[in-house]
């Protein structure tokens, strides 16, 4: 049996996304910059994405830019934060321990460029508190950034109380919302978020298309320079397949949301009960306010890593850590950051499902994963010396 239960990590695009791409392709390839009609039947459409994407998000159609994805709005969108900061005299900018990378390798850049960062700390249940961030702002901050829900442990965070307070204290609010985006409803103007990030391939949309929502008024910094695409503010040619596939699978997605949610989060709660059943293991992140399809545990004795590749062999494709941490030794830093000892988040997997995940490859799972750990730990010294009294468990 193959299972695919790395939805976090990506998607496979929808027939819906894949369908909408292929005359942008084949018969309106025109660059939307140019005069004559075929060009200007692709401008058209850039219109309609732009339109489809405002409507699922509560903003008007030119809050929104499009991007090469997730990474590019997240960067985008904090520059523009300290740009902004900067002019005023303002460099402190508030955001949380588990952030993606693409926001604190960003955040680091800035540190080195005379920013000061205050980096939240997360409690065990993975969620922040909005007074935690009311408690970090001060006279100089310039910009809260905060993400939706996390791509590790599926918490969700109190986006519509973060802002209030940002709007309160006048600070500009950035969201994260890549794994929120298509699977929790989001309304930006109810919510009070002046910037938020997206990417079409966790949402069943192709790779390397995402966009970015800016609260008119609020003026972007360019990342990329050259000509007037996307109002001056993102230059190069627009990415019009991608574009019309993001736009297709967001409607596709937001109009079945509720739907997908329920059947997600039931195979989800199956899935948790069934591995907390294995022993020295424990949940990561709050069981009840994480995304629909998310699964993260910590087995004591057991490294991430081999147990992964026990589980490819069986058909089962999961993730350790963050896509972009495996690989290396150092285990994920949200996993540390929520207070897990390295030994344990060493021993991490992530299942992440989507609405085209069945009940039968849950099962499949749960048969799997009891069986990899055990033959794991019998040939763990570790284990062995937890067994037999010469370390503590921590699980
Ligand atoms: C995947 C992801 C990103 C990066 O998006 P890309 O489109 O792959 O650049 C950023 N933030 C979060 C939370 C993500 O899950």
């Amino acid at each position: 049996m193959k299972v695919y239960a790395d939805n976090a990590a990506t998607t496979q695009m929808s027939r819906t996304a894949i369908d909408a791409m292929l005359p942008y392709m084949e018969r309106i390839y025109g660059n939307p910059s140019s005069l004559y009609t075929i060009g200007q039947e692709a401008a058209e459409a850039l219109l309609q994405a732009r339109t489809v994407m405002a409507k699922y998000l509560g903003c008007e159609a030119r809050e929104i830019t499009f991007t090469s994805g997730g990474s590019e709005a997240d960067n985008q969108a904090l520059l523009t934060g300290a740009t902004l900061g900067e002019k005023k005299g303002k460099k402190h900018i508030i955001s949380t321990a588990i952030e993606h990378h693409a926001i604190l390798h960003m955040l680091k850049r800035l540190e080195k460029q005379g920013f000061e960062i205050t980096l939240l700390d997360v409690p065990e249940n993975g969620i922040i508190s909005a007074e935690q961030v009311r408690n970090a702002i001060r006279e100089d901050t310039c910009l809260v950034t905060v993400m939706y829900a996390n791509n590790e442990i599926g918490t969700i965070q109190p986006i519509a109380e973060i802002g209030v307070v940002c709007k309160e204290k006048g600070v500009l609010f950035h969201t994260d919302a890549v794994q929120a985006a298509g699977h929790l409803p989001i309304d930006v103007k109810k919510e009070n978020i002046d910037m938020l990030s997206l990417s079409a391939h966790k949402f069943h949309g192709p790779k390397g298309v995402g966009a970015l929502y800016v609260r008119k008024g609020v003026p972007l910094t360019n990342l990329i320079e050259g000509g007037g695409q996307e109002r001056g503010k993102r230059a190069g040619t627009e990415n019009v397949p991608g574009i019309m596939s993001m736009a297709a699978a967001f409607e596709e997605t937001c109009e079945n949301m509720e739907k997908n949610a329920v059947k997600v989060a039931a195979l989800r709660d199956k899935l948790i009960a069934g591995l907390a059943r294995i022993p020295h293991s424990v949940l990561n992140g709050d069981p009840l306010q994480r995304l629909p399809g998310n699964v993260n545990f910590c087995f004591e004795g057991i490294e991430g890593e081999s147990l992964l590749l026990l589980l490819d062999e069986r058909g089962i494709s999961a993730s350790s850590g963050s896509a972009c941490t495996s690989g290396s030794l150092e285990p994920s830093h949200v996993l540390l950051a929520i207070g897990r000892p390295h030994e344990i988040a060493h021993g991490s997997l992530r299942l992440s499902l989507s609405e085209n995940s069945t009940e039968a490859e849950v099962d499949y799972i749960l048969k799997a994963v009891p069986e990899v750990v055990d033959y794991l730990r019998k040939m763990s010294p570790v284990w062995r010396d937890l067994v037999e009294g010469r370390k503590e468990f921590l699980l």
